[in-house]
């Protein structure tokens, strides 16, 4: 399902930006996100943020993107 994705700034404790869609409630507050864009599936808005943010590494949320989520 196409949603608008958003990723941490702020790093998680393995050092990935953690990538959540508009409707989790997860999702962080305004100053500690960017905005991805609209997206198919979480694979292909890491795949973005990972083209328009080199050097940082990504990783799904639990919760809204269970199946990009690694750990
Ligand atoms: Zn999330």
């Amino acid at each position: 399902m196409s949603a608008i994705y958003y990723f941490n700034t702020i790093t998680d404790s393995k050092g990935n930006h953690e990538v959540h869609t508009q409707e989790c409630i997860f999702l962080p507050s305004e100053g500690t996100r960017k905005r991805i864009g609209m997206e198919s599936n979480c694979q292909n808005a890491i795949a973005s943020a990972r083209r328009e943010n080199p050097g940082k590494t990504f990783d799904g949320c639990f919760y809204c993107s269970k199946e990009c989520h690694t750990g």
